[in-house]
C-alpha cells in the first residue's frame, strides 16, 4: 500500500490572473493528522476544494488515495471525507435523518446504514437526539456529528475545513479526542485550523502564505528551526512574509 495518501506536484490555481496556490508540493502519509495552516486568504480552501475533486487545478500533478484527481475523480470521491468549512448537514433534517442521506449519497446498503448509524449515534451518545432536527442542536454537537458522517463510508482521509469554528473549548477538546481515535485507526486526517493550540497537536504543519508553502514539518522541528516556544509564535513569525 502507498505511504502518502496525498501527493501533490507543482500545484498552480489561477483565477483569471490571480495566483491562489503558487506552486504547491508536499505529501501527506497515511495514518498521520496534518495541519494546513495559513492566514485568512492564504490560499488554504482553494487546495481543499482541489484535492475532493470540487475544483480544477490550472498546472501540476495531484493524487489523492493513490488515484489522480483531474483524471480519476470518481475514484477519488469514493475513498475521501468532506466536511467543509459552512455547516456541511441539512439543518431541516433529524439526526438521523441526516445519516440516513449521507449513507445513500455513499452508496452504503440500507442494513449498513442501519448498522452505522446505530453504532455512530451510541458512540457519540446521541441516541436521544436521533429524532432532533439538527438545526436545534448545539453547534459543538452538530459538528460531532458531520465528522462522523464523513466517516460513515471509511474513508482512507477526511478533509477537515476549520472544523472546531465557533465551538467551545470543551467540544474542541472532545473534537480533537475523535481526530486522534481515529487517527490510530489508520485514517488520514487532513485539517486546516485557525486555533494554534490545536496546530500542536498535528504530526505535522504546513503555513501557507499568499499562495506558497512557506514552512512544512512537524510542530516542534518548526518551533526549534524559528526559535518560538509555541506554533503561535511561529505563525506570527513567518505567515505574512
Ligand atoms: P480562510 O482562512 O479565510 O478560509 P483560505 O486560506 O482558505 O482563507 P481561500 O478561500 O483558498 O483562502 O482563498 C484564497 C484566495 O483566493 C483569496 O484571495 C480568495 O479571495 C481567492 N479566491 C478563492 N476562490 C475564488 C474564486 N472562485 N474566484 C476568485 N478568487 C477566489
Amino acid at each position: 500500500m502507498n505511504e502518502n495518501v496525498v501527493e501533490v506536484e507543482n500545484l498552480v490555481k489561477k483565477f483569471g490572473s490571480f495566483i491562489a496556490n503558487d506552486n504547491l508540493s508536499f505529501e501527506v502519509k497515511r495514518g498521520e493528522i496534518f495541519g494546513f495552516l495559513g492566514a485568512n486568504g492564504a490560499g488554504k480552501t482553494t487546495t481543499i476544494r482541489i484535492l475532493v475533486g470540487l475544483s480544477p487545478l490550472t498546472s501540476g500533478k495531484v493524487s489523492v488515495a493513490g488515484f489522480d484527481v483531474t483524471k480519476q475523480a470518481e475514484q477519488v470521491k469514493k475513498r475521501i471525507g468532506y466536511m467543509c468549512q459552512k455547516f456541511s448537514l441539512y439543518e431541516d433534517l433529524t439526526a438521523e435523518e441526516n445519516i440516513r442521506l449521507y449513507g445513500g449519497i455513499y452508496g452504503l446498503s440500507k442494513r449498513e446504514i442501519l448498522q452505522r448509524s446505530d453504532s455512530l449515534l451510541n458512540r457519540l451518545k446521541f441516541e436521544q437526539y436521533r429524532k432532533r432536527l439538527i438545526g436545534d442542536l448545539p453547534p459543538g454537537m452538530r459538528q460531532k456529528l458531520a465528522f462522523s458522517v464523513a466517516l460513515l463510508h471509511n474513508p482512507e482521509i477526511v478533509f477537515l475545513d476549520e472544523p472546531t469554528g465557533g465551538v467551545d473549548p470543551f467540544t474542541r477538546r472532545q473534537f480533537w479526542e475523535m481526530i486522534y481515535e481515529t487517527a490510530s485507526k489508520g485514517v488520514t486526517l487532513f485539517v486546516t485550523t485557525h486555533y494554534m493550540d490545536e496546530a500542536e497537536y498535528c504530526d505535522r504543519i504546513s503555513i501557507m502564505d499568499e499562495g506558497k508553502i512557506v514552512a512544512l514539518d512537524t510542530p516542534s522541528e518548526l518551533k526549534k528551526r524559528y526559535k518560538t516556544k509555541t506554533v503561535e509564535d511561529l505563525f506570527v513569525k513567518i505567515a505574512r512574509g
